[in-house]
Parts: structure tokens; C-alpha cells; sequence
């Protein structure tokens, strides 16, 4: 019920006698705040208090290791430089060496300077690098004063100072350098150097595999063992290409080849040699006792050739005929003619030149170029070569017999290219003419064919024998 006794006496009495009451607990409201207030700025300042602690303990740690790094450096600094500097230094000796190697042995070889300057420099600055005296300098490490910011609790880590070895003159990584500018300009001259040999290769491959093939139906297979083994050996590395190649082993198997394809040519040359004299022999021709005299006729076959292979007939005299290739192949019915005629067919060069001035590639060109002609034309292989001009050497010589070729040169020059005049080409060689003659002539002239019926009759008049030059006795001549 509203009003009741309850509601009143607990206000009235209550609000009379507590006036002092409120202002009281007021108070101690306001101190429970500050002491709350206290309480917290308390905590707050122990929690700041261990915060900086942390901090604190963290930075002297930090100050301590770095002081002790800095002691042990000083300590071992020296050594520690001394060992790298070594390190680095046997590390450059050993790529000087290697790089001086490869230079060595690229010399004549790879013939670019712009591959071989480089590694002339870079050795150049790696020894200087090398011979440079070394030394350790001396610099000052400084670890820092450390000031502790509390100022309830104060404190400093002092600066400490150490002299220590800083490293070495010339740096470890100088020489490093070094070491790798000599192995990149090695490495160019060695790729470069595996090219050549393959560059060098190739031909004497292409020479021995020529060899096996004129040979391989005149030579039994046992000969052309060793050759065949080369030449596939050759063609293996060449197939492999220039990664896998090693130039020293490459050198030699070329060599090898060279070697191999040489001898087994003159073996071959030799028994043509006594075969054709033996077959001479039982024709009754024999030049250890006859007269035997050789007509030579070069830089045919010209049409003028046909009027000279009719003269030789009328007077059944044989005749041999150094032909020049472009010719060859320009007149190839002439130069079957002549091998059917019975004549000996040999090789004068593509476009005579004269051979010591080619290089050997240009050398080879000439000689397979017109052997490949003449057997085209003529199904006869020339096993004679004579150098235009009589220019010759022990290399184009070498060539020579690689190729399939005895060299043969003159040794009474008729002088017909020089006169011109079949009376003074006829004088000439019965003047001068003698056992052995090797005369040389050019069916080239007409004059030189108008003075041939003359001389063979001279020659006849004379006991001469009239031979191929193959079977003079000594054919080689000046
Ligand atoms: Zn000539």
C-alpha cells in the first residue's frame, strides 16, 4: 500500500542525525581515488622501471660482445689476413700457370690477337698483382661509450679501442679478381685454340678419306688399316665438335693422319713405279741400258693437242702430257684421246700457278680439282705432278704425295715457249739432248707441234728410245 509506516521513518530519522555523514564518506571517496591513483602511477613506474631494465641488460649485452669481437679480432686479426691473402695468392699462381700454359701452347695456333691480347694483359696484371709485397695495415676499432638514460639508476660502458689488422694490400678479393680475369681470357684462347685444331683436322681428314678411296681397290685392306682406324678416329672428334675437343690430341691424330696418308700414298707410288717399268721391260724397254729419252708436253690439252696426237702416232713415239685442269674439263674428248692414244696423262694444277706462294688448302684445291677432271674425262688417275714454273718445296712436295703424286719436274728445256721457231726448238734439244733427257715442251705452241716430227726423228736417227717420263731412270730431273 502507498504510504505505509515503512516508507517514512527510514528518511526522516535517518536524514536528521547523518548531516556529517555524506562529507565524511565524501573524503574517503576522494582518498580511495588518490590512493588508486598512486597505486597506478606506482605500477606504472615499476613497469617502466623493469622495461628499461630489459633494455638495458639487452644493451650491455650487445656491448660486451661487440667489446669481445673486437678483443679477438685484434688478437687474430692477423692471422686470419695472412690466411686469406694466401689463400688467394697460391690460388692466382696456380691460374698464372695455367693461363701461361694455354698462351704457350696457342702460339701459331690462334693466330686472332684479339683472343690472345687480352690474355697477354690479364697475365701481365695478375703477376704484378702477385709480385706486389704485401701488407697487413693497422686501423683502430672504436666500439662506443654507452650512457645508460635512468637517471635513478646511472651508468656508463666506457669506449674501448683496439688496434687490429684490417685485412691485407693487395685484398683478398683484388686477387680474386685477377684470377678470374685470367681464366676468362684463358678460356677464350682455349675455345679459340679447340677451333683451330678442328679447323685443322677437317682437311686431313678429308685427305686420309681421299686416300681410302683411290686407293681401295689398288691397295689390299690390310695396308689401309691403320688409315682407316685414323680417319674414323677423325671423324669421330669432328662429328663431336669443338666442346669435346682436346687440342693436343686432336693435333696429333691430324698428325697421325698426315703421317699415314703420306706414307701409305708412297708406298703406293713406289710399286706404280716398278709395276709400269717391269711392264715396260716385257715390252723389251729398258732404260738402265737403253737411250731413253721423255717428250713432255704441257698446259694442254688445246686443240692444237689433236695435230700433235697424230704426229705421235705416225711415228708410234709415246709421249707424256702434263695437262692443266681448266682445260681438262673444257676439252675432255682431247684428253681422252691422248690416254687412249696410249700416252702417259699427268697433272699440271687447275690454273697453274705457282704452288710455293698458295697456302696448302689452296695447294690441295689444285691438284684434287684436276686429278678429279682427268679421271672424269679420261677414267686414267695421274700419279704425276709437275709444278708450273718447277716451283716447288718440301711442303708442296709433301702435298704432292699426299694427294697421289710423284713430282716431276724437266731437265733440258727446249726454250719452245721462249723462240717460238720450230727450227731453233729442234736445234735446241739435238744439241743438248742425252740419255736421261726429260725434254720439256708445250703443246700449248703450234711452233713447238711443227718441230716435233723433226725431233723424233733426230732422236730415232740418234738410237734413242722414246719413252714416258715415268720410266726415264732419273725422273725427277733439276
Ligand atoms: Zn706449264
Amino acid at each position: 500500500m502507498p504510504g505505509s509506516a515503512e516508507d517514512r521513518p527510514v528518511s526522516t530519522p535517518a536524514g536528521s542525525t547523518s548531516t556529517p555523514a555524506p562529507v565524511a564518506r565524501r573524503r574517503a571517496r576522494w582518498w580511495w581515488i588518490v590512493a588508486i591513483v598512486v597505486l597506478l602511477l606506482g605500477a606504472a613506474v615499476v613497469v617502466a622501471g623493469l622495461l628499461e631494465h630489459r633494455a638495458w641488460v639487452r644493451t650491455v649485452a650487445e656491448y660486451d660482445a661487440e667489446v669481445a669481437r673486437v678483443t679477438d679480432e685484434a688478437k687474430n686479426a692477423r692471422d686470419r689476413a695472412e690466411d686469406a691473402y694466401a689463400a688467394s695468392v697460391d690460388a692466382l699462381d696456380e691460374t698464372i700457370d695455367d693461363g701461361r700454359s694455354v698462351r704457350a701452347a696457342s702460339k701459331g695456333q690462334v693466330a686472332d690477337r684479339g683472343i690472345r691480347k687480352p690474355l697477354a694483359a690479364a697475365l701481365d696484371d695478375a703477376e704484378q698483382l702477385r709480385d706486389t709485397e704485401v701488407t697487413y695495415p693497422v686501423v683502430t676499432r672504436t666500439v662506443d661509450e654507452v650512457v645508460r638514460p635512468n637517471p635513478f639508476r646511472p651508468d656508463v660502458l666506457p669506449q674501448v679501442e683496439h688496434d687490429v689488422v684490417g685485412g691485407s694490400d693487395p685484398a683478398p678479393a683484388d686477387l680474386d679478381a685477377a684470377v678470374d680475369d685470367v681464366a676468362e681470357a684463358s678460356a677464350a684462347v682455349a675455345e679459340s685454340r679447340r677451333q683451330w685444331a678442328l679447323d685443322e683436322l677437317a682437311p686431313a681428314t678429308a685427305e686420309g678419306r681421299d686416300a681410302l678411296t683411290d686407293l681401295s681397290d689398288q691397295v689390299g685392306a690390310r695396308a689401309l688399316g691403320p688409315l682407316e682406324e685414323a680417319v674414323t678416329d677423325a671423324e669421330a672428334i669432328l662429328d663431336a665438335g669443338t666442346d669435346a675437343v682436346d687440342p693436343d690430341e686432336t693435333v696429333a691424330l691430324r698428325d697421325l693422319l698426315l703421317d699415314t696418308t703420306e706414307s701409305v700414298w708412297a708406298d703406293r707410288l713406289a710399286d706404280i713405279r716398278t709395276e709400269r717399268r717391269q711392264a715396260a721391260r716385257a715390252r723389251g724397254v729398258d732404260c738402265r741400258k737403253d737411250k731413253c729419252v721423255a717428250l713432255t708436253f704441257d698446259d694442254g690439252p688445246v686443240p692444237d693437242t689433236e695435230r700433235l696426237l697424230r704426229i705421235l702416232d705416225r711415228k708410234n713415239a709415246p709421249a707424256t702430257f702434263f695437262m692443266v685442269g681448266d682445260n681438262v674439263a673444257a676439252r675432255p674428248g682431247i684428253a681422252r684421246a691422248v690416254v687412249e692414244r696410249g700416252h702417259l696423262v699427268a697433272n699440271h694444277t687447275w690454273n697453274h700457278p705457282q704452288l710455293t706462294t698458295l697456302d696448302d688448302g689452296e695447294v690441295r684445291d689444285e691438284l684434287r680439282r684436276t686429278q678429279d677432271a682427268i679421271t672424269d674425262a679420261t677414267g686414267f688417275t695421274p700419279f704425276l705432278l709437275r709444278p708450273p714454273y718447277g716451283a716447288v718445296d718440301g711442303n708442296v712436295r709433301t702435298l704432292a704425295t699426299r694427294t697421289g703424286l710423284d713430282i716431276v719436274l724437266w731437265n733440258l728445256d727446249s726454250d719452245d715457249w721462249g723462240t717460238r721457231d720450230p727450227k731453233k726448238i729442234r736445234r735446241h734439244v739435238r744439241a743438248e739432248v742425252q740419255r736421261g733427257s726429260n725434254v720439256l715442251l708445250h703443246d700449248l705452241h703450234p711452233t713447238t707441234v711443227d718441230a716435233v716430227p723433226k725431233i723424233i726423228n733426230d732422236l730415232r736417227k740418234e738410237d734413242y728410245v722414246l719413252v714416258t717420263v715415268d720410266l726415264l731412270v732419273a725422273a725427277g730431273g733439276s
